[in-house]
């Protein structure tokens, strides 16, 4: 099994390191991840700068290879210039932090996955719900599990899966969900601040909104100590709207 690696913490992340070192039980594993921390940088990719790649060493051994690109750029790159053999699987993560609701709108680690569906691979994307005292067993068993399973399963075309774990030890974990997308995101604000020169400048950050009503979302499988599987998709077309919009007689 060829197996393509990314994310979106950068290539010297904890979480990568997990995921590259287990997935290597079930084949050729290639990393390509961003060179520096790329969360939140959602789909975007590098059209007006070069992209440089270097080899990355972790624990005196060759890892990967570290590009100055977003992950969409780094699964691009990994398919079409640096693989030999197109990849049967693309893995974006461990993400540290919970890829939940809306907010895998702006996930660098989703859109790594996004992009290996475009590209018509199997693509999983696999996030911890945690930002202290991550421990990445449990989501790197599940990758490992997971991935095996995709030599005799089929996604559609256009699906991938968005998996999120709970930051609690392997054997806590209660089981598996398949989930829906819930309807949850960061209460983000600004702080306001004055730069050395007496300048204004605002600092994004924001509070998680903890909860949801629908007990089949990602974030109530994550916080009842389950693992979160959720089958997402690229077209956005509102289908149901279609029919009301033609009446619009535009
Ligand atoms: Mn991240």
């Amino acid at each position: 099994m060829e197996i393509l690696i990314t994310n979106d913490d950068g290539i010297y992340a904890e979480g990568i390191y997990a995921l590259a070192t287990a997935l290597k039980k079930l084949g050729n594993v290639t990393v390509v991840a961003p060179d520096t921390q790329r969360s939140a940088v959602g789909h975007a990719i590098t059209i007006t700068d070069p992209l440089r790649v270097v080899p990355a060493n972790r624990n005196g051994k060759f890892f990967g290879y570290a590009a100055s690109g977003t992950p969409a750029d780094c699964v691009k790159l990994g398919i079409k210039a640096i693989m030999n053999k197109r990849p049967d699987l693309v893995v974006s993560g461990i993400n540290l932090g919970g890829n939940l609701g809306y907010n895998i709108l702006y996930s660098g680690t989703v859109s790594g996955a996004t992009e290996g569906a475009l590209l018509g691979i199997p693509s999983i994307a696999i996030s911890l719900n945690t930002f202290v005292k991550p421990d990445f067993a449990a989501a790197a068993a599940f990758a490992v599990k997971l991935a095996a399973g995709m030599k005799k399963r089929r996604l559609p075309p256009g699906t991938l899966l968005n998996v999120n774990l709970p930051n609690i030890p392997r054997a806590k974990i209660k089981g598996v969900r398949i989930t829906n997308q819930s309807r949850t995101s960061f209460n983000d604000w600004f702080d306001k601040r004055t730069d050395p020169h007496g300048q204004t400048y605002y600092w994004m950050t924001g509070d998680f909104i903890p909860k949801d009503k629908d007990s089949a979302s990602d974030l109530n499988a994550v916080n009842a100590g389950y693992i979160s599987v959720t089958p997402i998709q690229f077209d956005l077309t509102d289908f149901k709207f279609i029919p009301e919009l033609e009446n619009w007689n535009l």
